[in-house]
């Protein structure tokens, strides 16, 4: 836990968020400035700054955050129509939490051609 990591205040509670999704390993909440109809975050437990900062260690963490994705756009509904699971890394990759997170993006209206 870093002491002033928002993600971690999550995690831990310590800021009110509805869970859809918690277990040992990660815990998934929508967010708050959504850029689709359905903007999801999967958040591992643990703190790791990014993509960059994995060790061969964090595989089943990373194995996780994807599948736990697939669940839930399952239970979101949008398996089927199609999503867009994307990590940002760093400021360059547009990273502005540096609590590494999966988003999980879809619902776009389907196109009538
Ligand atoms: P990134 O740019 O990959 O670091 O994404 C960080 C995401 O966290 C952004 O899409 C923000 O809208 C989202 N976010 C920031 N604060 C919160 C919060 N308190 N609850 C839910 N999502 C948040
Ligand atoms: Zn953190």
């Amino acid at each position: 836990m870093e002491t002033d990591c928002l993600f971690c205040k999550i995690v831990n509670k310590d800021i009110e968020s509805d869970f859809l999704y918690e277990d040992d390993t990660v815990v998934v909440f929508r967010d708050i400035n959504p850029h689709a109809p359905i903007h999801i975050l999967i958040v591992p437990k643990k703190h790791i700054r990014s993509i960059n900062d994995l060790t061969d260690h964090d595989g089943e963490i990373v194995a996780r955050m994807i599948a736990v994705a697939k669940k839930i756009a399952k239970k979101e509904s949008i398996n089927e129509s199609g999503y867009k699971l994307l990590f940002n890394v760093e400021k360059g990759g547009g990273q502005v939490i540096f609590h590494l997170h999966l988003h999980l993006l879809g619902g776009w209206k389907k196109n009538k051609s």
